[in-house]
């Protein structure tokens, strides 16, 4: 069990791409690939990429994945909540910020994301956590003691429950009844900012508590 986690901070929202490997260092998954993705691209050039997985489909984290897709031929994998998003710059957000992107649109996405899933890839798996809050669709990831958690849960943040879809109750109970239940020493890796842990947030965290 040995999961190597690379960050690419991706596009004028600071996005962070994540690129796993397990113990084949060629093989490889892509968490979330954002705008402006070619420093990323050249890290996959000699590589196989299994899946493309989606946190949630905010412009942010999918303005990256159509160029991916077709250059290392990967399925990509969003919450069913969040599937006409990736088709829709109206439902993506990409509208709302003309300043900070153009129109994001990708192609339909091949798999649909559900709670409590299994996913097996690059030999290690990979359990899906429905966490919505910061949107409808948004999910964790959790491989062993290491989770992805989109926009939800940030170092000493929340994800904000301001934009469509969102919804504060949905983003508390995410955490409380969710991801707060993981081991304190689970690695967290936010969809923004650094680098975190459950222990350290469940504890500190500012806006929610255990
Ligand atoms: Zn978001
Ligand atoms: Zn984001």
């Amino acid at each position: 069990m040995m999961l190597n986690v690379r960050s690419y901070n991706l596009g004028p929202l600071q996005t962070n791409a994540y690129l796993l490997t397990g113990a084949d260092p060629s093989r490889g998954i892509i968490i979330d690939p954002g705008m402006n993705p070619s420093g990323l691209i050249r890290a996959v050039a000699d590589m196989e990429i299994e899946a493309i997985l989606l946190t949630h489909a905010h412009f942010d984290h999918i303005g990256g994945v159509d160029e991916i897709r077709k250059l290392k031929k990967c399925p990509v994998y969003v919450h069913p909540l969040e599937s006409e998003w990736l088709t829709s710059p109206k439902l993506n957000g990409s509208l709302m910020w003309p300043e900070v992107s153009p129109p994001i649109s990708t192609e339909p996405a091949e798999y649909d994301l559900a709670e409590g899933q299994t996913l097996n890839l690059i030999g290690l798996s990979f359990k899906v956590m429905h966490t919505p809050g910061h949107s409808p669709g948004s999910v964790s990831f959790l491989c062993g003691n290491d989770l992805f958690s989109g926009d939800v849960l940030f170092r000493l943040g929340v994800g904000r429950t301001d934009l469509p879809g969102g919804r504060e109750n949905d983003l508390v109970n995410s955490l409380r009844g969710k991801l707060y239940r993981l081991d304190d020493e689970v690695k967290v890796y936010p969809g923004h900012g650094p680098r975190t842990s459950i222990g350290f947030e469940k504890s500190r965290n500012p806006y929610v508590q255990l």
